[in-house]
C-alpha cells in the first residue's frame, strides 16, 4: 500500500472532531493521481461527497471537471482534497477548531505527495497558505515558497452561484498550464499562452 493510501486510511479513522465524526456518513480524505504534480484544495465535503466518500462529486465537482478539461486535464491526473475531510452538518462553514484539527492531515498529504503546485479553491483553503489576504485581490496570482507554487482561485461553487465570477475563475484556470510548465509538473498539460503574475516572498 502506498504511503498516501496508508495516510488516507488514518484520516478515515480520525475522530478528533466530535460533531463531525458523529454526523458524517463517510470521511472524504481526497483522491487522484498520487504522483500528480498538482493538488487542488477545496473547503469541505458537501452532501454528495459525504455520501460517496469522494471529493468534488456534486455540482461544484462537475464544474471543476469542466475547468480541468479547459486545460486538457482530467480529475484522475490531479490530486483533489479539502481543508477539512468531513462534512459540516447542514453544510455550515468549517469552524476554526475543525480547521485546526484537520490541518495536520493536509500537511501530511502535502509532505507525502510533495506536489509542485497547490491550487487553493475558495477562501478557507486560501487562508491556510495566504494568511490575511483577500481572495478578490489575490485570485489568479501565484506565490512560490520552498519550491512549491501556491495559486489562489475562487471556489467553483462561488462561480456557479455568481455568474460574474465565472469568467474570472475560467480565466484563472487557463493560467495554470504555464505554471505547470514552469515547475515541470504534469508534462502532458497543454501549454497555453497566458500571462502569469508570479511573485516570490
Ligand atoms: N466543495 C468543496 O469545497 N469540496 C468538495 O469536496 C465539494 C464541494
Amino acid at each position: 500500500m502506498s504511503a498516501l493510501s496508508e495516510l488516507c486510511q488514518q484520516i478515515v479513522a480520525c475522530r478528533k472532531c466530535e460533531t463531525l465524526s458523529r454526523y458524517r456518513t463517510h470521511v472524504v480524505p481526497g483522491e487522484g493521481a498520487e504522483d500528480a504534480g498538482i493538488m487542488f484544495i477545496g473547503e469541505a465535503p458537501g452532501w454528495n461527497e459525504d455520501q460517496q466518500g469522494r471529493p468534488f462529486v456534486g455540482q461544484a465537482g462537475m464544474y471543476l471537471e469542466q475547468l480541468l478539461a479547459s486545460i486538457n486535464l482530467r480529475r484522475d491526473q490531479v490530486y483533489i482534497t479539502n481543508v477539512i475531510k468531513c462534512r459540516p452538518p447542514e453544510n455550515r462553514e468549517p469552524l476554526p477548531h475543525e480547521i485546526q484539527n484537520c490541518r495536520p492531515w493536509l500537511e501530511r498529504q502535502i509532505e507525502v505527495m510533495h506536489p509542485k503546485v497547490i491550487v487553493t479553491l475558495g477562501r478557507y483553503s486560501m487562508a491556510l497558505f495566504f494568511p490575511n489576504k483577500s481572495i478578490s485581490k489575490i485570485h489568479g496570482t501565484a506565490q512560490k515558497r520552498d519550491n512549491i507554487v501556491y495559486y489562489a482561485m475562487y471556489h467553483p461553487a462561488a462561480a456557479l452561484h455568481q455568474q460574474s465570477l465565472r469568467q474570472t475563475i475560467e480565466a484563472d484556470m487557463l493560467k495554470i498550464p504555464s505554471i505547470l510548465a514552469q515547475m515541470e509538473a504534469v508534462p502532458e498539460a497543454k501549454q497555453q499562452p497566458q500571462q502569469l503574475n508570479m511573485f516570490e516572498v
